[in-house]
């Protein structure tokens, strides 16, 4: 009962193989992927092998804070309509991101609009904050929401205190196995606020291979041994996260 919450199955590194990665994730125990767009091709591109992997796959429909930059503010507003309307359960790849980001204004024009909407459907919202972890804790401060999911975050310790304090669950990715700073938030955090993810294909855990999602079996590895408990326990209180948060509809 392994979920990945995070992955990029439309792109094209996986256009030769998602068959053979799909048929890989579903023998290593995955029960749910959720597929997250990072712009409007993305997205119908996400919807459709959402739909041809029924079984496994949730569209996670959204706007990468890149991307939103080279939008107009009408052309965001078209983007949000036409995702509100294939009624999501999911929201994301949205948020901030300071470290490649030259317009943090249309950014921010976009992350709080996906906020909103998350909020008003009451669904989950996936957020990337990279380089931007104080700004986005500001914006979720004013417009709170309860299902929000941190991905990869990277904040420091009074940082993730603040967004525990928020109520933000922490999806941790597969890249855990070394990286010390995962280690250390999951340390940190209940594990019921934890979620597990890949971020596919990038942030393998195995150097020079692309990331699949039957790798999340990594972030399991690692959470277990870190809070000592079994593996087996560990999958099941994480999945029963994730069907509270997104199969329990
Ligand atoms: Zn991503």
């Amino acid at each position: 009962m392994l979920i990945d919450v995070h992955a990029h199955l439309d792109d094209p590194v996986f256009d030769k193989d998602l068959a053979r990665v799909i048929d890989d994730a579903k023998k290593a125990g995955l029960r749910l992927i959720i597929s997250a767009g990072i712009n409007h091709d993305s997205n119908l591109k996400t919807l459709e092998i959402a739909k041809k992997y029924k079984d496994l796959v949730l569209p996670s429909l959204g706007l990468y804070p890149i991307d939103a930059e080279f939008l107009t503010k009408e052309e965001i507003d078209n983007e949000i309509k036409f995702i509100a309307s294939k009624k999501p359960k999911v929201l994301g790849e949205v948020g901030l991101d300071g470290k490649y980001g030259k317009d943090m204004g249309k950014q921010e024009y976009a992350f709080r609009k996906f906020l909103f909407l998350a909020k008003k459907l009451d669904i989950p919202i996936v957020i990337h904050a990279r380089n931007a972890e104080h700004k986005v804790l500001k914006i979720l401060e004013e417009i709170n929401h309860n299902k929000v999911i941190l991905h990869c975050f990277t904040g420091n310790k009074s940082l993730i205190e603040k967004a525990n304090k928020l109520g933000c669950y922490f999806s941790i990715p597969s890249i855990i196995c070394r990286d010390q700073h995962f280690q250390m938030l999951v340390s940190m955090i209940n594990i019921h606020k934890l979620l597990t993810e890949t971020d596919s294909p990038v942030l393998s855990p195995f150097p020079n291979k692309k990331n699949e999602p039957k790798n999340v079996r990594e972030c399991i590895h690692w959470i277990s041994k870190i809070k000592n408990i079994t593996p087996e326990e560990t999958k099941k209180i994480i999945f029963m996260t994730a069907q509270k948060l997104f199969l329990k509809r």
